[in-house]
């Protein structure tokens, strides 16, 4: 007789749902395409389905599945477990995704934001275990956080903590979608960076290998950035060094905040490795005050795409396992 939660993480194109026994070893998963055409009703029903799977799984059918944590995109309103918006699922307004859930599987449900799903997997199951404070930074199409604090996640006050992603790195520099200028997310985000790379070559006609890319009809990603720098291309290293640099800002900042043990880094991004971590720690300890050494650690994430399933899970063992 084990006991177990269910884990499950809503994205834009997958829903992933993981069976976590209480040493968070996943014990059995599924993946669906998330029906986003079918709107919110198609969308609770497919991650329903998915986790029903589990519940008729041998380990869960043996033992007895305590709740079930869900990391959704938002904003969200945590208290209430309702999904204020979605922008990528159409139609996902007002929606009360952890009630609907909950009396749908006949089991306890929490919700929680993606991003600090994620940040707690890796604090319980990935990088930053045995650790009493850490930061998650996610570099892809924006930068989602997640800050772990002795074991809890930071919400704030209003919900709208832990939103490092929106910390002003650069006053009065680029445009941000929240109405900020100059926020993180602009400069050290996967996306962002292979926009600006763009930028400089179709609307300041500098030259780059890139360029060819972009004859050819084609989109520059980070991950051709990144090559072409390694090839030692002059535009390709400015755009990764203005990229590395801002992160340094933040994650200097985060330092003198919150003081962590340890930065974490995922996301496309962070696939660079050590092309990333090297140039990130140089810029660091620069910035870095001098009235001690830099103690933080920078790292890498180690879950992957399976922080948020797992994370969503370590969620649901927070608010349903024995131990709290
Ligand atoms: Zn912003």
């Amino acid at each position: 007789m084990g006991e177990f939660c269910i884990g499950i993480d809503l994205g834009g194109t997958f829903i992933k749902v993981a069976l976590l026994d209480a040493a968070l070893t996943v014990r059995a998963r599924r993946q669906v395409e998330t029906p986003a055409e079918c709107g919110a009703e198609g969308v609770i029903e497919a991650m329903a389905g998915a986790a029903e799977e589990l519940l008729h799984h041998r380990a869960a059918s043996s033992g007895r599945v305590l709740g079930v944590g869900i990391g959704s995109p938002g904003p969200l309103d945590l208290d209430a477990g309702v999904v204020i918006g979605m922008p990528n699922i159409p139609g996902f307004q007002n929606v009360p995704l952890r009630d609907r859930l909950a009396e749908r599987l006949s089991l306890p449900a929490v919700l929680e934001n993606d991003a600090n799903a994620a940040a707690l997997g890796e604090y319980r199951a990935g990088s930053g275990q045995g650790l009493r404070h850490m930061v998650l930074l996610t570099l892809g199409t924006g930068v989602g956080s997640g800050i772990v604090i002795d074991g809890r996640l930071v919400h704030g006050a209003h919900g709208m903590g832990a939103e490092i992603g929106h910390l002003i790195v650069e006053p009065g520099g680029e445009p941000c979608g929240c109405g900020q200028r100059g926020c993180l997310e602009r400069y050290a985000s996967a996306t962002y960076l292979a926009d600006y790379a763009r930028r400089l070559i179709e609307q300041e006609g500098r030259p780059s290998s890139l360029r060819e890319l972009l004859a050819t009809g084609g989109e520059i990603t980070s991950k051709d950035v990144a090559e072409a720098r390694r090839a030692g291309d002059a535009l390709a290293v400015e755009v990764w060094d203005r990229a590395v640099y801002h992160l340094a800002v933040g994650c200097v900042s985060i330092c003198r905040v919150l003081d962590p043990e340890m930065i974490v880094l995922g996301g496309g991004l962070a696939k660079a490795g050590e092309e990333l971590l090297g140039p990130l720690r140089a810029h660091f300890e620069r910035l870095h005050w001098k009235l001690a050494e830099p103690k933080t650690t920078l790292a890498l994430a180690s879950l992957g795409n399976d922080a948020g399933v797992i994370g969503a899970g370590c969620v649901a063992w927070e608010h349903f396992g024995r131990q709290h």
